[in-house]
């Protein structure tokens, strides 16, 4: 039996997304099987904490300076000007249909320098809390991803080191749906844990709709997201690489019929629509999307009472025109 296989998922610099919806189905696949273990870590509460006079011990001036660095970049609209529901933003600017230029955004490979300086000192923290809380059963994730709403400069939205994958939702647009914002997070999850741990030394250049595709725009990524696979090749390359226990348990998790569909009460995708208010099947974007969640219902459960009240609105119309008209 190989090792538990620990990766943790952590957003930073997210404003629109839907975490808490998306950390759940994350964490949904831990029940699926028993050789990875998914968790899920806030980061941008390290920012937070080290601002704290008492955390500045152990934060030393160039972390300091890379963390306060660390800020949402190339944002249409600043989080301040954001709609109350807080899906403006990301989101609307997806839907006018226009592409973000390539030269807006931050470079990547600085943004992932940031990263791995904010992951290293998480794990300082956890280390010290674990101390101070008397929880030693914790063993702190060697395998970290992290999604961000910050746009890359031309139009990179992953990068990978042995350890960390960065992958950018900023230029995610609600007409690449289907795939949902969130069926995209969860299938890169995936991809990446296949990257850690699968013994393959490299993505492919074809598209087969395999995990380890070469997509070089997040629109190209779309096949892979859908389809979901890992290619004969790559399953072979994983076996000779003596990890059969790791593609087993990666194939469970990537046939998302696990999730079900809404009209089963307790399967995932009812929990996510009842709990987190995201439709996997109707919601388009980072978040949810009101008017979709409206017209959702609408066509739902309450159609039959929904057209009787039209109805009668417009009996109502009818009879106060013809009753001014005979008047
Ligand atoms: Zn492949």
């Amino acid at each position: 039996m190989p090792d538990v296989r620990r990766v943790c998922v952590a957003f930073l610099d997210c404003h629109t997304v839907a975490q808490r919806a998306a950390n759940y189905l994350i964490l949904s696949q831990n029940r699926l099987q028993r050789v990875f273990e998914f968790s899920v870590f806030n980061l941008d509460r390290m920012r937070v904490e080290v601002a704290k006079p008492v955390n500045h011990m152990f934060v030393d001036e160039t972390e300091r300076e890379l963390l306060t660095g660390l800020i949402p970049a190339s944002r249409d609209v600043p989080p301040s000007d954001a709609g109350a529901d807080g899906t403006q933003g990301v989101e609307a600017q997806a839907d006018d249909g226009a592409e973000a230029p390539a030269n807006d955004g931050v470079d990547i490979d600085e943004y992932v320098d940031r990263a791995l300086a904010l992951v290293r000192l998480a794990r300082r923290y956890v280390d010290r809390e674990v101390r101070t809380e008397d929880l030693e059963t914790t063993t702190v994730p060697a395998k970290w991803i992290i999604f961000t709403e910050t746009r890359f400069l031309n139009n990179y939205y992953s990068s990978s080191t042995d350890d960390l994958v960065v992958v950018s939702l900023g230029r995610w647009r609600t007409a690449m749906a289907p795939p949902s914002a969130l069926e995209f997070i969860l299938r890169m999850t995936q991809a990446a844990t296949a990257e850690f741990f699968l013994g393959v030394p490299s993505e492919h250049y074809f598209t087969k709709g395999c995990l380890f595709d070469y997509n070089e725009y997040i629109q190209d990524a779309r096949l892979m997201v859908l389809v979901g696979d890992v290619c004969e090749s790559c399953r072979r390359t994983a076996i000779e690489a003596g990890r059969e226990a790791e593609l087993v348990a990666l194939l469970s998790i990537i046939d998302h019929t696990w999730i079900g569909d809404t009209t089963k009460s307790d399967s995932v995708a009812s929990v996510l629509k009842k709990v987190f208010d995201y439709d996997l099947y109707v919601s388009r974007g980072l978040s949810a999307n009101r008017l979709e969640t409206f017209w959702d219902n609408v066509t739902s459960s309450s159609t039959q009472e929904f057209i009787r009240l039209l109805a009668a609105v417009l009996l109502a119309y009818l009879l106060l025109k013809f009753g001014l008209k005979a008047g």
